[in-house]
């Protein structure tokens, strides 16, 4: 299973992308995890990324396509993978064509999760409360000022994803914004129908 999950920050993909690893046994590559790691880390592409990603805007083309050209390779990816928070760009959904075509692999199905933004605030609140009241920590990056530039950045750059896959007929919309159970359960039917998994 190769997919592609999009949709807003705050949409609920990494939610849902964990639940598609549980069921299918495929990897998750989030972009985002990964970036998160390396600032963490302190390795040079964290240094780099660390500013722009607090102020919520995007990491350049080539170094997210050269973290997934990286990881397509790694073994846990065998079984296939959710891509999650990429690509993020036209740029990058062209780079992503050209490394599977060199796999020899292609994509089984891009999801978008359609959410309506006024509640995509509302919802980056609750993750941080609930984070908070779990003891965790919460992400630079989900503060009202960052959440808008990420915002912008989605409009801006990730929405003409969308497009880019839909003149491609690879694209379903999902309604995100019904309760998770049911989003996962039309991620399910959407997966049968498209023939990646069987009903
Ligand atoms: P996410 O966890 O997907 O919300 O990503 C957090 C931040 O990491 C984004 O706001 C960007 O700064 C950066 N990032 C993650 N994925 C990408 C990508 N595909 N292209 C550019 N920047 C990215």
């Amino acid at each position: 299973m190769r997919l592609v999950l999009l949709g807003p920050p705050g949409a609920g993909k990494g939610t849902q992308a964990a639940r598609l690893v549980e069921r299918h046994g495929v990897q998750q590559l989030s972009t985002g995890d990964i970036l998160r790691a390396a600032v963490a880390a302190k390795t040079p592409i964290g240094l780099k990324a660390k500013e722009i990603m607090d102020a919520g805007a995007l990491v350049p083309d080539a170094v997210v396509i050269g973290l997934i050209d990286e990881r397509l390779d790694s073994p846990d990816c065998a079984k296939g993978f959710i891509l999650d928070g990429f690509p993020r760009t036209v740029a990058q959904a062209e780079a992503l064509q050209q490394l599977l075509d060199r796999r020899g692999l292609s994509l089984d199905a891009v999801l978008e999760l359609a959410v309506d933004e006024g509640a995509l605030v509302e919802r980056m609140r609750k993750r941080v409360e609930e984070t908070v009241a779990a003891g965790g920590a919460v992400r630079a990056d989900d503060n009202p000022e960052s959440f808008k530039t990420r915002l912008e950045a989605y409009r801006a750059q990730t929405a003409p994803v969308s497009a880019h896959y839909a003149g491609r007929s690879q694209l379903t919309k999902i309604d995100g914004m019904a309760p998770i159970d049911e989003v996962s359960a039309a991620i399910d039917r959407a997966l049968v129908g498209a023939a990646v998994v069987r009903g």
